[in-house]
């Protein structure tokens, strides 16, 4: 029995080094073996991996089509085509109309691959990326190997520039563990506190928005909570 074809979105996520690209290319290899129509889309200013992706496709060139675009809106005509079966998207986190463009995509009865960083360098979410996540019907969060051999699950950005896209390789990034990630952090900051004042009113910023109570607030000194909290905690 014929069935059509309905709306799938996997995301492929972790931080850089831990292998994104490689299974995104491996499930879209997967796709086109399978017969189905395939187009591949990259970020246009990354063209680090540009000769890795070509090499790829070598095999199976006829059903695949590469193509660049800054905003996804821009391939809309490839994408949307009523021939194409498969959309596979490479950086998805560096696309400012990610979220809604898959949105469509399902709605057109598209299946979709994303890879994408997990997190930003400083581990705060992509927000294309985290409003991509509910709207998945799968998630493989992958790791890199950090230093000390642990499976690395963050993103270390070794120079103090701060905006948000910096396309770079192993000179400008580092895939850590927790610990080494604390470490690296702290030693960029010349041994201050890891968790910045800021960073903790951020992250309870959220939690009041979630209800969660404010006196369960750790104190910032890491001395033990008030015994007036601590009782109303039930110690
Ligand atoms: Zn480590």
């Amino acid at each position: 029995m014929y069935h059509e074809q309905r709306g799938h979105i996997t995301l492929v996520t972790g931080p850089m080094f831990s292998g994104k690209t490689t299974e995104l290319l491996r499930l879209h290899g997967r796709q086109q073996l399978a017969g189905k129509r395939c187009v591949l889309v990259k970020y246009a200013k990354d063209t680090r991996y540009d000769e890795n992706l070509i090499a790829t496709h070598d095999k199976h060139k006829s059903l695949s089509n590469t193509i660049k675009a800054n905003e996804l809106q821009e391939v809309y005509g490839e994408m949307f085509d009523e021939a194409v079966d498969v959309v596979a998207i490479d950086e998805g986190q560096f696309f400012s109309d990610l979220a809604d463009t898959c949105e469509r995509l399902m709605r057109a009865r598209k299946i979709v691959i994303v890879a994408a960083l997990n997190a930003r360098f400083d581990r705060k979410a992509f927000e294309q990326v985290a409003l991509l996540q509910p709207n998945a019907n799968e998630i493989t969060l992958l790791t890199a190997v950090c230093d000390c051999g642990e499976n690395a699950i963050f993103t270390h950005r070794k120079s103090a520039a701060t905006e948000e896209e910096l396309i770079g390789g192993k000179e400008v990034y580092k895939a850590c563990c927790r610990e080494c990630y604390y470490k690296a952090e702290s030693e960029m900051h010349d041994g201050e506190n890891i968790y910045p004042k800021k960073m903790v009113d951020d992250f309870f910023m959220t939690s009041t928005r979630l209800h969660i109570s404010p006196e369960k607030k750790p104190r910032l000194d890491g001395r033990p909570l008030s015994p007036r909290t601590a009782s109303k905690n039930g110690h």
